[in-house]
C-alpha cells in the first residue's frame, strides 16, 4: 500500500486531503517564499490520529510538515510538492483554565480565541502578537514566538508550564506540567519549544496566566537621537512599574505609515518615535505617575514632545501606524528582516545598514522599528520589482553586519527555510552540530520538516 492509501484506511478519507481537494491556504505560509502543492494535508482530530499519522509516516520514510495558523514568516511550514502537510487545525479548543492561573490549550488553538478565554476568567494570556487571530499556540511555541509583550512577560517560552508533544515515531510525549518549580532532570518542553517542527509536534499547551489588567495608560513620544530612546527606556524600567509595551520607530518607517493612514500627531516627524505602554490598576494616582514620568523625561531633555492616548481609539491609531499593515500592500513583496542585538548597538547598526544597503539598491525603500527593550530590531526593505537574486543579496549585506555586530539573524521568526543558509552567522559549528545530533536522536528518519532550520552537513 502507499503511504496515502495507509493513512485514508487508518484515519478515513475525510482527513486526508489530495490534489484539488487542497486548499489554497494549506500551499503557503506567510513569508511569501513559495506556492507548492503537498502530496496530502492531513486534517487530524485527536492527539491519536497524530499518533496513527506518524507512525505510518515514518514506516514509509515519508516527509511532514506541520502546519498551524499558517502566519509564519521564515518558510518553516511551507510543504513541497513531495511533502505531507498536517494541519493542527482541528486540534482545537480550550480544556481547563484554573483558578491558580494556568491554561489548558489544544495547540491547533489560535491565539486570539485563548486571549478571549483567559480574558472572560479575569486572566491574560501574556503571549500577544499582530497575527493573533490567525496564528495557533502550537505554532507560538514551535517557533517561540516574540511579540508586543516581551519586555514585561518574556518571550513565548517564558509563559510555557508544559507540553504534549507527538514524536517521529508516533509516541506521545505527554509533559503537560503545571508547577513553576520542577527540577527533575532535563527540562524537555523547552526542546520542542523554538524547534520550529524538527522535532516533534506540539498537540497540548499548558500557559502560565497573568492578572488581567484594569487598565492600560498609552503615550507616543518623539525624540531627536537614539541615545534619547535608550536613556528613556532606562527611565521607564525603573520608574513605570507595569512597563508593558516599549517600541521604537526610525523617522522613515514612521513618516510612511502616518501618510499610508493619513493620521499626523506632530507638526513633524521626528527622528525617532517610540509608543509606551502600562498596564495599570486604573487609579488617578496610576495616571498621575505617568504623566509624571513623561513631564519629567522633558525636563531631562530626553522628549521633543509626548502625547498621551485618551481613548481606546486614539491607542489604537498610535499603534496602527506601529503595526503598519498598509505596508505591505503598498509595498508589495516588501522584506522584513527581524535581528537582535544589544540594545545599546541597535541605533549604530541601523546606520551601518541603511547605508549599506543604500550602497547597492540606492532607490531601494529601507526603514526600521522594533521592541527595542527586548533589543530587537526590524529592517523594512523594498525594491521594486526584486527579484529572488536581489532579496538573497539584500539578506546577504544584512547578516553580514549582524555577524559583524555578533547579534542574530533572527529574534523571533524563526530560520526556516529563509535563514538556514546563513544559521552560522549567528550559532557556531559546535552548536550546529548539536542541533543535529539531537534531530538524528529524535527523529532517525529525518521525516519532520525535514530541510528547515539545520543546514544539511557538508
Ligand atoms: C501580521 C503578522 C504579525 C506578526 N508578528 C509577530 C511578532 O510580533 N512576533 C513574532 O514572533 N512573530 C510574529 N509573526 C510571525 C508569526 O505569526 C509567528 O511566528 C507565529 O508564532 C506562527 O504561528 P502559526 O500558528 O501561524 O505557525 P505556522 O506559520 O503554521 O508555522 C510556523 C512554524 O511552526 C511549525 N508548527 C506550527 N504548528 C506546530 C505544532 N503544533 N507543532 C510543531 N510545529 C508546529 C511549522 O512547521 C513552522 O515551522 C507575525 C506574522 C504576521 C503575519
Amino acid at each position: 500500500m502507499t503511504v496515502i492509501e495507509d493513512l485514508i484506511a487508518a484515519l478515513g478519507a475525510g482527513k486526508v486531503l489530495t490534489g484539488e481537494s487542497i486548499g489554497e491556504r494549506y500551499r503557503s505560509d506567510a513569508s511569501m517564499t513559495g506556492r507548492f502543492l503537498p502530496l496530502a494535508v492531513l486534517r487530524p482530530s485527536s492527539v491519536e490520529d497524530v499518533s496513527i499519522a506518524l507512525q505510518i509516516c515514518d514506516r514509509h520514510r515519508q516527509p511532514v510538515v506541520p502546519q498551524g495558523g499558517l502566519t509564519g514568516l521564515a518558510g518553516g511550514a511551507n510543504a513541497r510538492s513531495g511533502d505531507i502537510a498536517l494541519s493542527l487545525e482541528r486540534l482545537s479548543g480550550i480544556e481547563q483554565i484554573d483558578t491558580a492561573a494556568t491554561m489548558t490549550v489544544l495547540a491547533g488553538t489560535p491565539l486570539e480565541v485563548a486571549q478571549r478565554a483567559a480574558e472572560e476568567r479575569g486572566f491574560l494570556v501574556p503571549i500577544d502578537l499582530g497575527a493573533r487571530g490567525s496564528c495557533q499556540i502550537g505554532g507560538n511555541l514551535a517557533t517561540n514566538a516574540g511579540g508586543i509583550r516581551v519586555i514585561r512577560h518574556g518571550v513565548t517560552r517564558d509563559n510555557v508550564l508544559g507540553l504534549e508533544a507527538v514524536l517521529a515515531d508516533g509516541t506521545v510525549l505527554s509533559s503537560l506540567n503545571r508547577m513553576t518549580k520542577n527540577n527533575t532532570g532535563y527540562d524537555l518542553r523547552q526542546l520542542f519549544i523554538g524547534s520550529e517542527g524538527t522535532l516533534g509536534i506540539i498537540t497540548r499547551v499548558v500557559l502560565r496566566l497573568r492578572p488581567l489588567p484594569a487598565a492600560r495608560l498609552t503615550a507616543l513620544c518623539a525624540l531627536e537621537t537614539y541615545g534619547d530612546v535608550v536613556s528613556l527606556l532606562n527611565s521607564a524600567q525603573r520608574d513605570l512599574p507595569g512597563l508593558s509595551a516599549f517600541e521604537a520607530m526610525w523617522e522613515n518607517y514612521f513618516r510612511f505609515n502616518a501618510e499610508a493612514l493619513k493620521l499626523a500627531f506632530f507638526d513633524r516627524t521626528p527622528p525617532f518615535t517610540v509608543i509606551i505602554e502600562e498596564d495599570v490598576a486604573g487609579s488617578d494616582l496610576d495616571r498621575e505617575r505617568f504623566e509624571a514620568f513623561l513631564g519629567k523625561a522633558f525636563e531631562d531633555g530626553l522628549l521633543a514632545d509626548a502625547l498621551i492616548a485618551q481613548s481606546e481609539k486614539e491607542a489604537r491609531a498610535f499603534w496602527s501606524v506601529r503595526e503598519g499593515h498598509l505596508m505591505d500592500q503598498l509595498l508589495p513583496g516588501l522584506v522584513n528582516l527581524d535581528v537582535s542585538m544589544p540594545i545599546g548597538q541597535l541605533g549604530d547598526f541601523a546606520a551601518d545598514c541603511e547605508t549599506a544597503l543604500r550602497a547597492r539598491f540606492p532607490a531601494a525603500h529601507v526603514s526600521f522599528f522594533g521592541h527595542v527593550g527586548d533589543s530587537n530590531l526590524h529592517v523594512a526593505v523594498w525594491i521594486d520589482a526584486a527579484g529572488e537574486h536581489d532579496l538573497h543579496e539584500i539578506d546577504a549585506i544584512a547578516y553580514a553586519l549582524i555577524r559583524q555586530y555578533q547579534g542574530s539573524i533572527s529574534a523571533e521568526h524563526g530560520i526556516g527555510t529563509l535563514k538556514r543558509d546563513f544559521l552560522d552567522h549567528s550559532r557556531s559549528e559546535a552548536e550546529i552540530n548539536v542541533m543535529r545530533r539531537i534531530k538524528a536522536a529524535v527523529d532517525p528518519n529525518a521525516i519532520l520538516n525535514p530541510a528547515k532550520v539545520i543546514p544539511p552537513d557538508a
